[in-house]
């Protein structure tokens, strides 16, 4: 059922995603940054982003990244952010692959 990712790759502008059904997945170093899901980024209970994307360096780049418990992956940022837990499911929703970009309802058909 869950999709892992096979291959992980960073490079200075994306962070590449190889899913283990075949799915390839590229996020900017930004925008993946930007959705960091952690309890400074978020605030839980309101689901509230506090983070500001102004805020982040446009030269951002995850420097290293940790599987976190079979379900998720944690990056380390170059702003030395490193507490946010990314699930595979929200790596998957986050995708901005062509295919994925230009079916708005991913749950469809
Ligand atoms: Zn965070
Ligand atoms: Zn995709």
């Amino acid at each position: 059922m869950a999709t892992k990712p096979e291959r992980v790759e960073l490079t200075p502008l994306e962070v590449l995603i190889r899913w283990d059904n075949g799915h390839a997945s590229h996020y900017s170093n930004k925008y993946l940054r930007s959705q960091c899901p952690c309890a400074s980024c978020v605030v839980e209970w309101t689901k509230r982003r506090v983070l500001d994307p102004a805020t982040i360096p446009a030269d951002i780049q995850a420097l290293d990244y940790m599987e976190v418990g079979r379900y998720a992956l944690s990056f380390l940022w170059s702003d030395g952010h490193d507490s946010g837990i990314y699930p595979y499911v929200l790596l998957e929703d986050l995708c901005q692959c062509q295919a994925c970009l230009q079916s708005p309802a991913s749950g469809k058909g």
